[in-house]
């Protein structure tokens, strides 16, 4: 089994409301090291192993050039990559990181909000605009997003004008992961889950996803993929640690679908 690398960004610069994602690296590691769980995924893949699994240390940075920079020197093509967040706004390097190594991909992309505003509060580069930067810079094949339920009429226009596939919550019903092509990149906001069992977010909208559909979906996932982020986590306003709860089975659930993409698509693109 191909080894996934695991690379914290405790950065949380461009949140607009409440601070602490950049404490959500550290958290999510410690909670994956507790003797409460084992290292199986459901699909029994022991993906918390040693062999499976190499922590890199976190980058700690401190905006968006320089993300862009540290990340281009950390990161390989040889790896599947599952990055930790820090907000939101960590995306839009990442991604552009991943296009420069791995050629054109698709982005699934589940949140409760759209993150397409032009600028938010004045700030191009906020945690509200990421795919408004990477869908302007054609960094991206397509994006699909699901979960959103904090629609505007100015992310609407953004969302037809970069032609985005949203799947609201109100719509959800029509979702189905298996119509996905690949290669996909997986962008994860804690958000998209009903904050009733993940409530150490920021921004709290209720009406959101169990994780149990969550999970289904990426078990049903067929296209290969090559990367993904979980950001937003924020465990200043967790309750008991429930939401470090989720976020350990969420990562167990991710690398599971990561340790699938095949080699040959990681090896090829990394000349
Ligand atoms: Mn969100
Ligand atoms: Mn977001």
């Amino acid at each position: 089994m191909k080894q996934i690398h695991l690379l914290g960004i405790p950065f949380d610069g461009k949140s607009s409301y409440a601070g602490g994602p950049r404490l959500a690296p550290a958290r999510i590691r410690e909670e994956m090291q507790s003797s409460a769980y084992n290292v199986y995924s459901e699909n029994m893949r022991p993906v918390l192993d040693d062999a499976s699994l190499h922590i890199c240390d976190d980058l700690v940075l401190t905006d968006y050039e320089d993300i862009l920079a540290a990340l281009k020197k950390s990161v390989s093509a040889e790896h599947p990559f599952l990055f930790l967040g820090g907000d939101h706004s960590i995306t839009y390097p990442i991604v552009e990181t991943l296009n420069a190594l791995h050629g054109p991909f698709h982005i699934l992309h589940f949140d409760a909000h759209c993150d397409l505003y032009d600028e938010f509060e004045g700030d191009r580069f906020s945690h509200a605009c990421p795919f408004a930067r990477i869908m302007e810079n054609d960094l991206a094949s397509s994006l699909t997003q699901v979960g959103i339920r904090t629609m505007t009429p100015h992310q609407l226009e953004q969302s037809e004008k970069y032609g985005v596939e949203v799947y609201e919550m109100k719509d959800i019903a029509h979702f189905d992961p298996r119509s996905l092509d690949g290669p996909i990149y997986i962008s994860f906001d804690l958000d998209v889950i009903d904050p009733a069992f993940a409530p150490g977010i920021s921004h709290r909208e209720p009406g959101g996803l169990g994780l149990r559909t969550i999970i289904d979906w990426l078990q049903e996932l067929d296209a290969p993929v090559i990367g993904a982020d979980i950001v937003e986590y924020n465990p200043l306003r967790d309750v008991d640690g429930i939401t470090a709860g989720v976020c350990y089975k969420l990562v167990k659930e991710m690398l599971d679908v990561l340790s699938r993409a095949p080699e040959a698509l990681l090896r090829e693109k990394s000349l």
